[in-house]
């Protein structure tokens, strides 16, 4: 039996939000951080366009506030957006002193990109890895501080009063730190922890199309919800507009938004331009409205797929402002300044998730949460482009600060929990039972809960993913844990999560399209909040 530990934080991932808390609380205590495959298998690594932040004297951060307010559809929390804005360029300073190479001119200031939804050059990049430049310099800080970090570990669920050995009210929603799952030797072990941070990233991986990587499986939202926290927002699923359509590859990849900011221009397949009958903006129309309008230019002529096209381009320009890109695409065999980029929607950003304070405080004690598995308030109904590392960075530190001001009861004070059950559970011996319904479930998303959806279709799926819910519960019960069996799990009670939240709404506003209410008639502005019943059998979830 692996033997567990104590520390005073516990991080749970290694994007940007994790990596950049973790730095923040070594200076107050002992941190382990805990990723469930490679250190920079995140979101984080993945992404392209930037950071948006106001760095430019031609900018202004109530230009930013609004930009980020109106994309958001209503749904921002004001405060938050303005934490996020007037915070931001000092985190993004602070990573450029922790090494960070951003791309500048030749006077050696940073080259501000523009990206939909941005009414400035406002995006701070290192061409077009930025999201890996950032993971790099994070990663590097934190071995050299020595940081304990644990990968290939797997967070099972958190430690609530369910877990322990001391008989506690259970009515209070309380985290006392996470059993940790090592794939290496199958073990399952207790860390406890005087406060827990979620930074689990996203969940791109419920949808069938998504630009995620493998580990986006919404876990933190899942952890998060059977611990009692409130789960806020989750209707509002951000679909990148142009993933490139590659039906030869499982592994997906993002043509950046910035392309089109660099004067790339969307055609249908007689190659004539479309955008201008959608929004006065074009190309550079926020990311739900080109979405629609490329998925509603695939239903109306039966394609699989737009075009992006950059050929009017100088070649060179576009090798050094998208190297990753370019080279991809030529693997592939397209030379994109000579030929046109076939392109489709996919799923890409939670923007809801986890609900916050200011603080990154969820409503149960000992427990934050912070970057895409969080609900801050800062995106709303929709994301602005490039505010998501922002986002990560503002509100780790935050958290830290909170931490400092407000140190939390020391590790003698938090219960015992109880070792984890391992009775009776059997080796997986029906694999093809867990990969059915892993696909199943991404497909029913996609099908029934996408870009445009309707009652008829969110009812469909609800008792589709209900009853391969109980299938997999059924399983998770009997079955020797295994990474794949807890994303599925948790995929299973994402799916849920989301299609109960756009159950709750009425209207059509940012990111959720109903057919069934076309406009915002019956304009709520309010946040669709999901909690788990506290009296509720943690083992139905
Ligand atoms: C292709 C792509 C391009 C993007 N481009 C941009 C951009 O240009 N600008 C921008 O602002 N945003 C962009 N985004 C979004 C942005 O990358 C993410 O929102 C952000 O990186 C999230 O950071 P995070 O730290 O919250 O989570 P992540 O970076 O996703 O990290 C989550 C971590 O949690 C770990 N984890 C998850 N579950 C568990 C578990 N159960 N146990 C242990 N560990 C776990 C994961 O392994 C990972 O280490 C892009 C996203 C993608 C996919």
């Amino acid at each position: 039996m692996k033997q567990g530990f104590d520390t005073d934080f516990l991080v749970l991932g290694s994007g940007v939000a994790g990596l950049y808390l973790a730095l923040q609380l070594a200076e107050l205590g002992s941190v382990t951080v805990i990723t469930k495959a490679r250190p920079d298998d995140a979101n984080t690594s993945w992404a392209q366009g930037g950071v948006a932040s106001v760095l430019s004297a031609n900018d202004s951060f109530e230009s930013h506030i609004a930009d980020t307010l109106e994309a958001g559809a209503g749904l921002c929390d004001p405060q938050a957006v303005r934490v996020l804005v007037t915070e931001g360029p000092g985190h993004v300073r602070k990573l450029m002193e922790l090494g960070a190479r951003f791309a500048q001119d030749e006077a050696g200031h940073l080259e501000l990109g523009r990206e939909g939804g941005h009414s400035q050059n406002r995006i701070v990049h290192a061409d077009d890895l930025t999201g890996l430049e950032i993971e790099r310099v994070l990663l590097q800080a934190v071995q050299e501080r020595g940081i304990r970090l644990l990968d290939q570990h797997v967070v099972v669920e958190l430690i609530t009063r369910y877990h322990v050995q001391d008989e506690l009210p259970k009515d209070v929603a309380e985290c006392y730190g996470a059993y940790v799952y090592d794939r290496e030797t199958w073990e399952i072990f207790i860390i406890r922890a005087r406060s827990t941070i979620l930074a689990t990233g996203g969940a791109g991986q419920v949808y069938l199309h998504n630009t995620n990587p493998e580990v986006a499986t919404g876990d933190g939202v899942a952890l998060a919800y059977r611990a009692g926290a409130r789960i806020a927002n989750m209707e509002f699923y951000q679909f990148h507009p142009t993933a490139l359509y590659n039906p030869d590859s499982k592994v997906p990849f993002l043509i950046s938004e910035a392309l089109r900011g660099f004067g790339g221009r969307l055609l249908d397949d007689t190659e004539q331009e479309f955008m201008a009958r959608y929004d006065e903006r074009r190309e550079l129309a926020p990311r739900d409205i080109v979405a629609r309008a490329i998925d509603s230019e695939l239903k109306r002529r039966a394609v699989d797929h737009v075009w992006l096209d950059v050929r009017h381009k100088d070649r060179e320009e576009l090798m050094s402002h998208f190297p990753n890109i370019f080279a991809h695409c030529l693997d592939l065999g397209i030379d994109i300044s000579k030929d046109l980029i076939p392109v489709v929607p996919a799923a890409h950003y939670m923007c809801g998730g986890v609900q916050t304070d200011l603080s990154g405080a969820t409503n149960s004690k000992r427990l934050f949460a912070i970057g895409e598995v969080a609900c801050s308030g800062v995106h709303g109904g929709n994301r602005l482009a490039s505010n998501s590392l922002l986002e990560g960075l503002v509100f780790a530190n935050r958290v830290a600060e909170y931490l400092r001001s407000e140190p939390p009861p020391a590790i003698s004070a938090l219960p015992r929990a109880r070792e984890w059950n391992k009775d009776g559970l059997t080796n997986a011996e029906e694999w093809i039972l867990v990969r059915h319904n892993y696909e199943e479930i991404k497909k029913i998303m996609w099908d029934y809960v996408g870009i445009v959806r309707s009652n008829l279709r969110l009812l469909r799926a609800r008792s589709r993913i209900q009853l391969l819910n109980r299938e997999i519960q059924d399983f998770y019960k009997r079955t020797r844990i295994q990474n794949k069996i807890l994303e599925l799990r948790n995929l299973g009670l994402v799916a849920r999560l989301i299609l109960e939240s756009a159950l709750m709404r009425t209207e059509s506003r940012g990111l959720h399209f109903s057919t069934d209410y076309p406009e915002n008639r019956n304009p709520s502005r309010e946040d669709s909040i999901l909690r788990r019943d506290p009296g509720h059998n943690l083992q139905e979830e």
